[in-house]
């Protein structure tokens, strides 16, 4: 009966993560699908502590549970309430990484309940017909201990890059070593599980320890500018190691939840790669935004630049009828969200027809620039997205760049030899003003000169983001 109940529980936690990730796909109702969801899970996690029962015994060790869910609560909670905004991608690493050491235990744990049986493994051998089973089992162990452990490690190493702890680090022959200890942890693990040899115990240990390896290396090489699409790639393997612990105790929703986020993870893997034009091969071994480019000087090599006044760029802006504004990552840095929205709308007041382009990059995650301006009101039709903006440009009086330099950057277009060459772009060229707020001539992101700065369209309007909104409302309150 209670069996029932909880598998009945198990249902609904599986309808609410489908029903809350398809909530998540536009921001009216993101907020809510994340609850929803949520809501599935304490389902869950409370149905398995209390009604799950093996043998007609319940899982008892309540004190190391709730401590442990107490200890959970209190850091996840402190953590997901003082990051900021541009921080994100960090913790959303840093909590992928935990995920998959999730995983990983429960194939150690799993494991020493297997060799706790016959600690040579010898044992299973003479279970004559049980041994398919065993074998079964075991690739399951396997397979949770390597995606987990290469998630948990690439993952800490991807948090440690994005906060700056961690540097780029690449050899000669990098990419031969990393498909070779691949094969060596292929070849160990078919070994194992094959043969299931007498030295079971430090073949999986040493498993273990080259699967950690390989996550450190896999990460170690990658561009600073593509450690979201990582990430991504990241939490589509705990996702699958997540899974993994599911089939091994034939828990339904664990599976379930395991594969949304294996797929999530994987598709947006696709659609970030997608809006940079590049395939995954070339995001996993090309170098776009690493250590190679980001040296590139500060200083113009192309030409000088020109800039604006704050009183000309009032007039401009004022007596416009159509005006594009570009949010970029240093919108975000500035905190300029509300003081844009508050330009937005004081212009608007005065018939000027204002609207956002939004690349799919912008910033430092995926969505980041619609957080931002939700944050600050921006209704939702106002967010338009690139190539629909593209079509729009062309007849745009003025665009005004915040804090956004990569996404606009034509080298993307016309410089082959370019790191960012074949990302599409922000087509702001086509507008008949271009104005770029931002507080100095140094690279973006990916560490780039911008030609676009010292185009013949272009003006400079130099300052932090959010000063100088502030005075340009107050300038266009005066005109
Ligand atoms: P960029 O990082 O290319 O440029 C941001 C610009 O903002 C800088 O050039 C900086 O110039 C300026 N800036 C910084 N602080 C301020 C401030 N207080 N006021 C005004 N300007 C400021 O940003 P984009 O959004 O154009 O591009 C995003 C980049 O990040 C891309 O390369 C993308 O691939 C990468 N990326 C994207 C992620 C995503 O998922 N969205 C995640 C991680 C990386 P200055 O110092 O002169 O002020």
């Amino acid at each position: 009966m209670e069996l029932n109940l909880l598998t009945f529980l198990y249902l609904i936690a599986s309808v609410t993560f489908i029903v809350g990730l398809k909530m998540l796909s536009h921001p009216a109702s993101a907020r809510s699908g994340n609850l929803v969801a949520a809501i599935g899970m304490t389902l869950a996690i409370f149905g398995t502590i209390f009604l799950y029962e093996e043998d007609g015994v319940r899982l008892g060790n309540y004190t190391w549970i709730f401590g442990g869910i107490l200890i959970g609560t209190v850091v996840g909670t402190l953590a997901a309430k003082r990051v900021k905004m541009t921080a994100m991608p960090e913790m959303v690493s840093l909590f992928n990484g935990m995920g998959g050491a999730c995983a990983a235990l429960i194939s150690l744990v799993e494991f020493d309940h297997l060799a706790h049986v016959d600690p040579e493994m010898a044992g299973v051998l003479l279970m004559g017909g049980a041994e398919s089973a065993i074998k079964g089992f075991l690739l399951i162990i396997v397979l949770g201990l390597i995606i987990g452990s290469v998630s948990f490690a690439g993952s800490i190493i991807a948090w440690g890059k994005l906060n700056g702890s961690i540097k780029d680090f690449s050899f000669k022959g990098q990419h031969i070593f990393n498909i070779l200890l691949l094969a060596v942890i292929v070849a160990l693990a078919t070994y194992l599980i094959v043969l299931l040899p007498a030295n079971a115990v430090i073949i999986f240990y040493t498993i273990f320890f080259l699967s950690l390896l390989y996550g450190v290396f896999f990460v170690f090489p990658i561009g600073g500018a593509d450690m979201p699409v990582v990430i991504s790639l990241l939490n589509s393997f705990t996702g699958v190691a997540a899974a993994c612990g599911g089939f091994l105790y034939d828990n339904k929703v664990m599976l379930t939840g395991g594969i949304l986020v294996g797929a999530a993870g994987t598709l947006l893997t696709i659609l970030m790669c997608k809006a940079m034009n590049r395939s995954l091969t070339n995001v996993l071994i090309g170098s776009f935004g690493g250590s190679a480019t980001a040296g590139a000087s500060a200083g113009s090599t192309v030409g000088t630049h020109k800039e604006i006044s704050l009183s000309d760029t009032a007039v401009l802006m004022s007596y416009a009828s159509k005006v594009y504004i570009v949010p970029g990552y240093g919108l975000a840095v500035a905190q300029a969200q509300h003081a844009c929205h508050e330009l937005e709308k004081l212009l608007e007041s005065k018939g000027v027809d204002v609207k956002y382009a939004i690349h799919p990059v912008a910033g430092r995650m995926p969505g980041h620039m619609n957080v931002l301006l939700a944050e600050a009101d921006v209704p939702y039709e106002k967010l338009l997205e690139m190539e629909q903006a593209n079509d729009e440009f062309s007849t745009t009086d003025v665009v005004l760049i915040l804090g956004a330099n990569d996404v606009v950057n034509p080298a993307a277009k016309s410089d082959p030899a370019s790191p960012i060459y074949g990302m599409p772009i922000l087509d702001v060229e086509l507008a008949k003003h271009v104005i770029v707020n931002k507080r100095s001539m140094k690279p973006g992101y990916a560490g780039i000169e911008n030609e676009l700065f010292f185009r013949p369209k272009t003006s400079m309007l130099f300052g932090d983001a959010k000063k100088v909104l502030q005075d340009l409302v107050a300038e266009i309150k005066n005109l």
